[in-house]
C-alpha cells in the first residue's frame, strides 16, 4: 500500500468515483443487469451504547455506497431489545453519524416503528401454518434444537392448530402469560443442517418499558425476524452486515419469501473491523465506563467515535482510515498505528505549528536588555505556505523543556548543557553559562547568553549548531494543562479469553498522564474547543472541552513519531 493515496487516486477503479470493494462490484452488476434500478442501504445500530470505530467502518460503507451510486441510505435504530436501550444512546449515535459527514435526510427509522407490522405479519404466518406458539422453556428449546452434528427434535407444541396458535399469540400480546413462559416460533425444519433454520424464535414475552413504545407491548420480535422485515418495508436493496450473520442469511431469505415476497432486499456480509490494543464490543466498552476505568464514553482513550472526536481526531482522518482498511470477506486485525498514521497525515497539512513547553525550565539571558520584548515572525506550517506566519514574543526570560538540558550530557546529546550552544527555534543561538540550584541541589534555572547576530536575517544567521529547541517567553506565556495518552491496554488482544483472565486486568495503568504546569505561546489565547495544533517536537494536540477561559486543557491526539509509516517503508 502506498501511503499517498486512496485506491481511487491510484487509478485502480474502472470508475474513479466508485469505491473499490466486492460489494460495489455486486451493486454495479445489479444496476447493469437491471436487478435493481437504484440502490438503497441502511445503517442499523442498536442504541445500547455509543458508536465505536468499527461502526464507523459500517457507516462509511453503507452511506458511502449509497452516495457513490446516487442511492439512499437510511438510519434505522434497531431497538427491538427494550431492556438495554436508552435515549442518550440514540442522540449520541445521530450526533456521531452527522459528525462523520453523513446524512440520512428525512429517513430516520426505528425498528419499533414496525412492531405492529411485525405482529400482523406473524399472525399471517400463523394463518399459513408457518408459525406456532411453543411452551418449552429456553433450556428445553436449546436441548430440542440438537447440535451441529445431530438434527433437532420437533417441539411437542409444533402441531398446535392454527386456531389455538392465533388465540395463544393474541393472549401473549395481551399480557396474559408471564415473561418467558411462551414464545412464537417459525415452523421451518428441525433437521436443517443450518441451526438457524431449526424453528427460530420470532417473539418473546418481556415486560420492559421501551424507550419509544413505553408499556404498549409486552412481546418483542427477535432481531432475525424484525431486521429483514424492516429492510423490506424500507425498500432496502443491499442489506450489508458483518460476517457472523452469514449463517443467518437463509433465514433472512426465508422471512422475505414468506412474509414480503417480491421485495428486493438481499443480505451481504463483510469482515468487521478489529483493532489491536483495544476492545470494541459495546458490552465491554460499557463496563469500562460503568466501572470507572475511563471517564465516560467520550474519554479520549476510548475507541468510540465520541472518544476519538474528543481526543482530536478529524472526521476526514476516520473516513480515510475506513477507506484504507478496505472491505474484505475474511476477518483480520488492523494495527492501531494505521489509525494514528491517518490523523498525522491529515493534520500535517492542516495544523498550525506552535510552541508549548510541557515541563518548563527557566532560562535568563544575562546579556538581553531587561524589560525588552521583541516579536519574531515564525511560519505557521512549513507544509503549507498559505498558512502564513505569526509573531512570537522573545525576551530576557524564557522557558525550555527540562528534558532539553543535561548538566552532565550523555554522548550525542545535542541539546543544552553547561558551555554548550543551541538554537532557539525561529530566534537566536544561546549558550549555557551557569546552572542555578536550590538547597536540595535541584536545577531551578539556567543563566545563558544569546548571540544577537544569529537571528534569522542577521549577520551570523547561517552559524550552525547541532540542536534546535522550542521555547516560550516567560511574561507572555499562557499556563495550560496537557493530557498525554498511551494505549488503554497493555496487550495486543485484550479481548482474548484464552488465558481465562478478565479483560480489565489488562488495562494500562499509565494510559493517562496529566501535566499541570505547561506553558504555551500567546497565539493560543483564543483557541477554541476542538481546535487542533502541532506542538513542535511533541505531536498534535486539541483543545479539550474541559477548558475554561484562562485555563486551557489540551489532549495529545498523537505524537509525531510515525512507526506505522516506518514499517511500511522498510517493508517496501
Ligand atoms: P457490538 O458488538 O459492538 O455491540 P453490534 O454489531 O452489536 O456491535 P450494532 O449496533 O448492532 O452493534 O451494529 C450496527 C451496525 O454496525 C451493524 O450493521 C454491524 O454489523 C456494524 N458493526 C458493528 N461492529 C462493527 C465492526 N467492528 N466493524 C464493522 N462493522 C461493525
Ligand atoms: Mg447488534
Amino acid at each position: 500500500m502506498t501511503t499517498a493515496g486512496t485506491p481511487d487516486e491510484a487509478g485502480l477503479g474502472a470508475n474513479r468515483d466508485l469505491p473499490v470493494n466486492f460489494i460495489q462490484d455486486i451493486i454495479s452488476n445489479d444496476l447493469k443487469t437491471g436487478k435493481v434500478r437504484s440502490i438503497h442501504t441502511r445503517f442499523p445500530p442498536e442504541p445500547n451504547g455509543y458508536l465505536h470505530i468499527g461502526h464507523a467502518k459500517s457507516i462509511c460503507l453503507n452511506f458511502g455506497l449509497a452516495k457513490a451510486n446516487n442511492g439512499l441510505c437510511n438510519l434505522r435504530f434497531d431497538d427491538t431489545n427494550p431492556s438495554k436501550e436508552e435515549t442518550e444512546f440514540v442522540e449520541s449515535i445521530m450526533r456521531d453519524v452527522r459528525w462523520l459527514g453523513f446524512d440520512w435526510d428525512d429517513r430516520l427509522y426505528y425498528a419499533s416503528d414496525y412492531f405492529q407490522d411485525c405482529y400482523d405479519w406473524a399472525v399471517q404466518l400463523i394463518k399459513e401454518g408457518k408459525a406456532y406458539v411453543c411452551d418449552l422453556s429456553a433450556e428445553e428449546i436449546r436441548a430440542y434444537r440438537g447440535t451441529l452434528t445431530e438434527p433437532g427434535k420437533d417441539s411437542p407444541y409444533r402441531n398446535r392448530s392454527i386456531e389455538e396458535n392465533l388465540d395463544l399469540f393474541e393472549r401473549m400480546k395481551n399480557g396474559e402469560f408471564p415473561d418467558g413462559s411462551r414464545v412464537l416460533r417459525a415452523k421451518i425444519d428441525m433437521a436443517s443442517p443450518n441451526m438457524n433454520m431449526r424453528d427460530p424464535v420470532l417473539y418473546r414475552i418481556m415486560r420492559a418499558t421501551h424507550h419509544r413504545t413505553g408499556d404498549k407491548w409486552c412481546i418483542y420480535p427477535m432481531y432475525d425476524y424484525s431486521h429483514p422485515l424492516g429492510d423490506a418495508k424500507e425498500n432496502i436493496t443491499h442489506s450489508v452486515c458483518t460476517l457472523e450473520f452469514a449463517d443467518h442469511r437463509p433465514l433472512y431469505d426465508w422471512f422475505i419469501e414468506n412474509v414480503r415476497p417480491g421485495s428486493e432486499p438481499h443480505q451481504y456480509e463483510f469482515a468487521r473491523l478489529n483493532l489491536n490494543y483495544t476492545v470494541m464490543s459495546k458490552r465491554k466498552l460499557r463496563r469500562l465506563v460503568e466501572e470507572g476505568f475511563v471517564n465516560g464514553w467520550d474519554d479520549p482513550r476510548m475507541p468510540t467515535i465520541s472518544g476519538l472526536r474528543r481526543r482530536g481526531y478529524t472526521p476526514e482522518s476516520i473516513r480515510d482510515f475506513c477507506e484504507r482498511i478496505g472491505v474484505a470477506k475474511r476477518d483480520s486485525v488492523v494495527d492501531i498505528g494505521l489509525l494514528e498514521h491517518c490523523i498525522r497525515e491529515d493534520l500535517n497539512k492542516k495544523a498550525q505549528r506552535v510552541m508549548a513547553v510541557l515541563k518548563p525550565l527557566k532560562i535568563v539571558l544575562t546579556n538581553y536588555p531587561e524589560n525588552q520584548v521583541e516579536w519574531l515572525e515564525i511560519e505557521n506550517n512549513p507544509e503549507n505556505s498559505a498558512a502564513g506566519s505569526r509573531k512570537v514574543p522573545f525576551g530576557r526570560e524564557l522557558y525550555i523543556e527540562q528534558d532539553d538540558f543535561m548538566e552532565v550530557p550523555v554522548k550525542k546529546f545535542f541539546r543544552l548543557f553547561p558551555g554548550g550552544e543551541v538554537r532557539l527555534k525561529g530566534a537566536f543561538i544561546i549558550k549555557c553559562e551557569k546552572v542555578a540550584k536550590d538547597a536540595e541541589g535541584n536545577i531551578v534555572q539556567l543563566y545563558c547568553t544569546y548571540d544577537p547576530d544569529t537571528r534569522s536575517g542577521g549577520p551570523a544567521s547561517g552559524r550552525k549548531v547541532k540542536g534546535t529547541l522550542h521555547w516560550v517567553e516567560a511574561s507572555h506565556a499562557i499556563p495550560a494543562e496537557v493530557r498525554l495518552y498511551e494505549k488503554l491496554f497493555l496487550v495486543e488482544d485484550p479481548d482474548s479469553d484464552e488465558d481465562g483472565t478478565d479483560f480489565v486486568t489488562k488495562i494500562n495503568p499509565n494510559s493517562l498522564q496529566v501535566l499541570n504546569n505547561c506553558l504555551v505561546e500567546p497565539e493560543l489565547a483564543e483557541a477554541q474547543v476542538e481546535d487542533r495544533f502541532q506542538f513542535l517536537r511533541h505531536g498534535y494536540f486539541s483543545v479539550d472541552p474541559d477548558s475554561k477561559p484562562g485555563a486551557l486543557v489540551f489532549n495529545r491526539i498523537v505524537s509525531l513519531r510515525d512507526s506505522w509509516a516506518k514499517i511500511q517503508k522498510t517493508a517496501q
